[in-house]
């Protein structure tokens, strides 16, 4: 059974987000000290995880699961995880070109450790990740994360082509006067190590609450930055997926731009998410959750526990408000709730 919300959109990707510690202390997600973490009694468990992805995949046909963070390689075990969640498949009856199979399993990381369990996470099922990686200067990666891990970045991304992820892909944010001069860098750092670039627009989701339009350097931007050097045709047809993608005239592969403030793509939203703590969430910047971890501890059955996605999917709204003058930012900041 499909799950539609009111605007006829079918849910097909779940986001989940294994912990909302971090290794890092990026500028545009978290404060210098941190932030006050789950206690772990409070984080969901990977019996608690699998039985909620269970429901998705096997009841309502989802068939992307991403895990999220904070940072998700910080979650010990992860592969027994990866483990129990490639275990499951997508009903043959249903629609999804996935029916039959595993659900397409990614992870979004840092990176920092990628190296560590890499092998592991793909030996267990794991089939994409996505490393961020917002500039290519030593000094700069360290004013902006707080963290001298470049060059660990860099070897986890090495680690990931290694293992056979294929593509790769980079999730680079971009904030107007921090690392706009680095856009063709970064680009010319996809054409050389055959991974795929994927340009972010800056959120409202920063802990600070500094985010401003002013910061936002718009999709339109830097794909003009990238084509005066390097011509570029659009890939057509981008369906749900959050990036546009262009390719290099030359042939040298592609980049992706995720336009969240300029161009809004949440007419074609497929996404929902699950934060650490188990609250439901139907938009990134949702401003209401629904608690699933109150239905997987006190004895409700999973028939209660669908019955309530159903609900909540049914209330999804038409998208983020940015850019209406009533925008509210949510309660949670990006690194709390997960990609
Ligand atoms: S902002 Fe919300 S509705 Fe829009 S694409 Fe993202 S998750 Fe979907």
């Amino acid at each position: 059974m499909d799950l539609v919300d009111p605007f006829g959109r079918t849910i097909r990707d779940l986001r989940i987000s294994v912990t909302d510690r971090c290794n890092f202390r990026c500028t545009y997600c978290m404060p210098q000290e941190g932030m006050k973490w789950l206690p772990r009694s409070e984080v969901l468990s990977f019996e608690e995880i699998e039985r909620l992805s269970r429901i998705f995949v096997e009841r309502f046909e989802v068939d992307g699961l991403r895990l999220t963070g904070g940072e998700p390689t910080v979650r010990s075990h992860l592969p027994v995880l990866v483990h129990k969640l490639s275990g499951l498949r997508v009903p043959v009856s249903s629609r999804s070109p996935m029916a039959g199979k595993a659900p397409d399993l990614s992870v979004t990381t840092n990176g920092a450790t990628f190296r560590l369990v890499a092998e592991e996470l793909r030996i267990n099922g794991l089939q994409r990740v996505n490393i961020s990686l917002d500039t290519l200067k030593r000094d700069r990666f360290l004013q902006m994360t707080r963290r001298d891990e470049l060059f660990r970045v860099l070897d986890g991304i090495e680690a990931a082509k290694e293992a056979g992820f294929s593509p790769v892909k980079i999730n680079a944010v971009i904030e107007r006067g921090v690392n706009d001069d680095e856009i063709l860098d970064l680009a010319c750092f996809g054409r050389d190590r055959g991974v795929e670039v994927r340009f972010i627009e800056f959120m409202p989701l920063d802990a600070s609450g500094e985010w401003g339009r002013h910061k936002v350097v718009p999709q339109d931007e830097i794909v003009a930055n990238i084509a005066a050097v390097f011509p570029l045709e659009l890939v057509p047809a981008r369906g749900a997926a959050p990036a546009d993608r262009w390719r290099y005239v030359d042939g040298a592969g592609i980049i992706g731009v995720i336009p969240t403030v300029s161009h809004p793509f949440c007419g074609d939203c497929d996404r929902v998410r699950i934060t650490a703590d188990g609250q439901f969430r139907t938009c990134l910047f949702a401003t209401t959750e629904f608690d699933l971890r109150a239905l997987l501890r006190d004895g409700s059955d999973d028939d209660v526990i669908a019955a309530e996605i159903q609900r909540a999917v049914g209330l999804k709204w038409a998208g983020h408000q940015i850019n209406q003058v009533n925008f509210i930012r949510p309660a949670r900041s990006m690194s709390q709730i997960g990609g």
